[in-house]
């Protein structure tokens, strides 16, 4: 094992980059932590990279743990990344490719963390991965498609791919519309009434959850 970085301090590299992303310092300070646990029993699965925040966190607790991170996005962005929406970039814009492209900017974080050894980016919408991947994992952490569909398919196809130790992991979690779009909350339920998972952590936005059946 390497040393262990604290969270803090790579929150701080994070912001001190300009590295752009949705994840708060609180979830992903437990995102680390749950990691650190996880990343000894085996590889682990990053749905949605975008552009690297908590790629990094995963990707340097697999680094101390002398395991790895596979991290699939088709890198077009998702529908609230698109012209006009919410959560458009004109920095990430591509107008010769038509899409906001994440991807060099996601190659770009983990070259700063040293990371490209240790995290394979897997450039793909994550259905079609799904379809090759055959190995169990220690720790899935979805942040990828947050349409109903999108999440409720990434939940019945990766589900069942997180291993007997290992842990499933949701990002934004909101029970009430008020808070959020309720996607991924029902991606969660789900989740939860037809493959047996069941809350083992929470922070924030942020859920774990194990199979107990
Ligand atoms: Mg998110």
């Amino acid at each position: 094992m390497t040393d262990t970085l604290a969270a803090a301090d790579i929150e701080t590299r994070l912001n001190a980059l300009g590295v752009k992303g949705f994840l708060p310092a609180n979830e992903a300070a437990v995102l680390y932590r749950l990691a650190l646990q996880q990343a000894p029993a085996g590889t682990m699965l990053e749905i949605g990279s975008y552009c690297g925040r908590s790629a990094v966190y995963l990707g340097e607790a697999a680094r101390t743990c002398g395991a790895f991170l596979f991290s699939v996005d088709h890198h077009q962005g998702s529908e609230e990344h698109q012209p006009g929406q919410d959560y458009f970039d004109p920095q990430l814009w591509d107008a010769e490719l038509g899409y906001p492209d994440s991807l060099r900017y996601f190659r770009r974080t983990l070259a700063h963390f040293d990371l490209l050894s240790r995290v394979f980016p897997l450039v793909a919408r994550s259905e079609h991965l799904a379809l090759a991947w055959h190995q169990p994992l220690a720790l899935v952490f979805m942040d990828g498609g947050h349409s109903a569909d999108q999440a409720l398919q990434d939940v019945a196809l990766w589900g069942p791919k997180v291993g007997p130790a290992g842990i499933f992991i949701m990002h934004d979690i909101f029970e009430h519309p008020e808070q959020g779009g309720q996607a991924p909350y029902i991606a969660m339920q789900a989740l939860m009434a037809k493959q047996g998972f069941c809350v083992c952590e929470r922070e924030g936005s942020l859920v774990a959850l194990r199979r107990m059946s």
